[in-house]
């Protein structure tokens, strides 16, 4: 997801913001301000400081939800990339699909869980407040209450990417013992899904526009905003379906080929003190190579990539050796001839690179690039294979 920005880790698992989440950030703190009614007697300044902290603390809320997705997943096994927080709430970059039904229905049920937890835990407070006659934070507890047990039935929708999708498709993938067959299962139900928010959506906008004109007391802004807000949640889930679809296919055509079909066959290579700027010059731009391996006497010192050089400040080029900039060899993941084509890719999303060298025996035999799996993708569909 791009134009997210980092803003802290938690048990070193990064936790960003996409800049959509400021939408609802800023929608939330605006409605809290001025549509509530037990706090319409109080201060500005006093719902203002109530709705931010009200704001902060639905943010934490989500943030917990998606940490207790990623705790199972680290104690399970499978890397997690990072969190980001979205127009929809949040999301875990979990890279590695789990092996194990169960895994997935325990890794992707905890998030809900959390969430009804939470929205308990609001619920007990909003009582306590305003047995205690605290009027405003009661109102504002009972506020997160509520929006925390939304998020949780929400997120059971039975769509990918919601926490549901994934709930349906362990539940299958448990029954049938296919885990292909969940997931295309889970796909369409998450498709029909879909269409019936868009087409939810849709219907309330006219029936709003159509309350107006008989006059039905059902009628106004707020209907149409819900109308535009559901068909919009149905758009979402519909991409979302068809991105997890194309996944899918991706996996299917790389089925039963390893690293060797996919690589580039030998690797340019490079001496540590060759400077930058002739590497650009002579190497890069003739051959369109984006990577070269930093050899001494025959043994691998790291690996050079286009990312390296051009973290470089361009004006240094010139004075800057290869050596000084390259990954080196104990940072550098590398991969075995034998390995899947679709474990590389999905060692090259867990450590954000582009290309894996292919060692076989100590030596470097080739390059896996995300490009030479894309041309060996279209050579094969070109083939009609
Ligand atoms: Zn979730």
């Amino acid at each position: 997801m791009g134009n997210a920005w980092k803003i802290g880790s938690v048990w070193g698992i990064p936790l960003r913001v996409h800049y959509t989440w400021f939408i609802i950030l800023v929608l939330i703190v605006f409605s809290l301000i001025v549509s509530v009614s037990p706090a319409q007697g109080y201060p500005l300044w006093g719902r203002v400081t109530a709705a931010v902290i009200t704001a902060l603390l639905f943010f934490a809320s989500i943030i917990i939800h998606e940490l207790c997705h990623s705790l199972v997943a680290v104690k399970n096994g499978i890397p997690v990339k990072d969190i980001t927080l979205f127009v929809f709430g949040g999301v875990s970059q979990i890279t590695k699909e789990a092996s194990r039904p169960k895994v997935e229905l325990f890794m992707a049920f905890v998030g809900p869980l959390s969430s009804f937890a939470l929205g308990g835990v609001f619920s007990v407070l909003d009582y306590l407040l305003t047995i205690g006659g605290f009027e405003l934070a009661a109102f504002f507890a009972g506020y997160l209450a509520f929006i925390n047990l939304l998020l949780g039935v929400f997120n059971l929708i039975p769509g990918f990417p919601l926490d549901g999708g994934r709930v349906l498709r362990s539940i299958i993938w448990m029954v049938s013992g296919s885990y292909d067959k969940a997931t295309k299962a889970a796909a369409i139900v998450g498709r029909l899904v879909a269409y019936i928010f868009i087409f939810g959506g849709i219907a309330i906008i006219f029936g709003g526009f159509w309350g107006a004109q008989w006059q039905l007391p059902v009628i106004g802004p707020v209907n149409w905003f819900t109308g535009v807000w559901i068909a919009f949640i149905g758009w979402f889930l519909d991409n979302a379906a068809s991105s997890s679809r194309a996944q899918t296919v991706l996996k299917e055509s790389l089925k039963g080929f390893t690293a060797r079909d996919v690589m580039s066959e030998g690797c340019p290579s490079v001496a540590p003190d060759l400077s930058v700027g002739r590497l650009v010059h002579e190497l890069v731009l003739p051959s369109g190579k984006r990577c070269a391996l930093v050899l001494e006497h025959d043994s691998v010192l790291g690996m050079v990539t286009l990312a390296n050089i051009k973290a470089a400040p361009r004006e240094n080029w010139d004075i800057t050796p290869v050596k000084a900039i390259m990954t080196p060899k104990d940072r550098l993941m590398m991969v075995k001839p034998e390995t899947e084509a679709i474990k590389v890719l999905e060692i090259m999303d867990e450590n954000d690179v582009n290309q894996l060298p292919v060692v076989e025996d100590g030596h470097v035999i080739g390059m896996a690039a995300r490009d030479s799996v894309i041309r060996f993708l279209r050579t094969k569909s070109e083939l009609g294979m």
